[in-house]
């Protein structure tokens, strides 16, 4: 017998739009949180009462409109590949899963408008195929959606030339906001600070204006060295070498690519490594670079087979750790932000206090038209409070961390927040949307007599 909030659900999405199956229910409920061995056992019993599958903006309308007068909490969904139990209800309610909101409705010379749940994959291979490519992408772009990267990504591959998403790799968007008659806002410029990396928490994304630019040809070439400091100096000067166009640049410290078992043969026993996509006709000045400091050319993958096989960012960003807990759980990850200019001191000081505790993994990205050091190091995991004390140590010698083993946004997060604080009490006004992931202060709460 279908409960009231269920009926109305149904009258608008169909019966194929309201999903209460268990399976379904956890499937569509979980995430990649398991990443975070503090995350696991907290969210492991989360889940949604029910999965609801608009498949128009008309319908996406509809459904936050009852969810507010039901007071049903709503947390949203692309493809539910991000780290930190964002897309995991933390109270219940419906998981609103985007995926097929998927239309590309314009492509021109310098932008893609698309609707929120199109696969990133699926739109760099339209994009490739029209001599276009994707400015910035998560590793995990063949299943990830634009939407979910806006709302809970940060950067990627081609973050070393682009930036990050706050770096003018969005250019507008479409969002809807959870109240009595949703509005559909249409936003642009500074204001779009209070929706990205937002989780969901104060409004809705339908639709995406992403720049794009002219298709390059980008080979794929790892370098190895006998050591981390070697393969991550050469790694900086490739960063900032402007005349080698290039998408990746992730030097790993070995055994990190020894977990890597689809590309091992090709790899050197022992070698740290650097992991690059960088633009056909480069190879000549990647080898100056790699002579440098005692770096040797190994795999290399030509553009003709550029995503037509495994590529080697199936090993970078957040790929990285995923093939290290698959060859031992015990491991986890943090995401550390490095000194663009102190990094090598840094990186020695930390492994003289954790030696293997800590294997350094870099990703080269510009940030703020900055060449800036990011980083998703490997950790040992022993006990939570080890996890943190290694945080702080990272901290005291001035290495920046947006810890992933929390959910909360004011946490672990990044972005605007006050920003997102001030358009979450316009537009989330019973605070329903991704419950628990953006806290509004307290007293505020306190003020209005809320007892969350
Ligand atoms: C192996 C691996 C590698 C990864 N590599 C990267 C990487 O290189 N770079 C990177 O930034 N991240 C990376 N991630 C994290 C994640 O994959 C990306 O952030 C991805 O873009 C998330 O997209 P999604 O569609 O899966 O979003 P989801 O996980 O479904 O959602 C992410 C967040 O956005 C919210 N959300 C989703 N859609 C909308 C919408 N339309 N409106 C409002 N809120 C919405 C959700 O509520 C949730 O809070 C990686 C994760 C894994 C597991």
């Amino acid at each position: 017998m279908q409960t009231n909030w269920q009926r109305g659900m149904t009258e608008i999405v169909g019966e194929g739009g309201l999903l209460l199956g268990d399976e379904q229910r956890e499937k569509l409920s979980k995430d990649y949180y398991w990443y975070s061995p503090v995350l696991e056992p907290l969210l492991r019993d989360k889940r949604a009462d029910g999965i609801v599958v608009p498949e128009s903006e008309e319908q996406l309308a509809e459904v936050l409109a009852i969810a507010y007068r039901q007071s049903i909490p709503v947390t949203t969904r692309g493809a539910g590949t991000g780290n930190y139990g964002q897309a995991v209800p933390l109270h219940g309610g419906i998981v609103l899963d985007m995926s097929r909101l998927d239309a590309v409705l314009e492509v021109t010379d310098d932008y893609a408008r698309v609707q929120a749940g199109v696969r990133l994959g699926a739109l760099e291979k339209k994009l490739r195929e029209e001599g276009r490519e994707l400015r910035i992408y998560p590793s995990t772009y063949m299943k990830a959606t634009a939407g979910g990267f806006v709302c809970g990504g940060s950067g990627g591959i081609g973050s070393i030339t682009w930036g990050n998403l706050w770096d003018g790799n969005v250019r507008e968007a479409v969002v809807y906001t959870l109240e009595e008659k949703p509005r559909r806002l249409v936003v642009g410029g500074s204001e779009l600070l209070a929706y990205i990396h937002n989780y969901g928490t104060n409004g809705i994304l339908a639709e995406l204006t992403l720049p794009i630019s002219p298709k390059v040809e980008w080979r794929q070439t790892v370098v190895q060295f006998d050591d981390i400091e070697s393969a991550c100096s050469f790694a900086h000067s490739v960063a900032m070498d402007d005349s080698i166009r290039k998408r990746l640049v992730t030097p790993v410290e070995w055994p990190i690519p020894s977990y890597f078992k689809p590309i091992l043969k090709q790899l050197e026993e022992g070698a740290s490594a650097c992991l690059l996509e960088t633009e056909e006709g480069t190879h000549g000045k990647l080898a100056e670079h790699a002579a440098l400091f005692g770096g040797r050319i190994g795999h290399v993958i030509p553009s003709a087979q550029y995503h037509r096989t495994v590529g080697l960012s199936d090993f970078a960003w957040n790929h990285t750790t995923l093939w290290a807990l698959k060859a031992d759980p015990s491991l986890t990850y943090l995401q550390a932000g490095f000194h663009p200019a102190e990094f090598l001191s840094q990186i020695k000081k930390i492994k003289q206090a954790f030696g293997d505790e800590v294997l350094i993994h870099l990703e080269f990205i510009r940030s703020a038209g900055v060449v800036t050091p990011a980083s998703l190091p490997i950790v040992r995991y022993t006990s939570h409070e080890r996890l943190y004390e290694i945080i702080a140590y990272f901290r005291s010698i001035g290495v920046g961390i947006n810890d992933p083993h929390t959910w909360m946004l004011e946490m672990g997060g990044r972005g605007e927040l006050e920003a997102m604080l001030e358009a979450k009490r316009s537009n989330d006004p019973r605070e329903l949307l991704n419950p628990g992931k953006l806290n509004v202060p307290v007293r505020e709460a306190a003020a209005r007599g809320d007892e969350r």
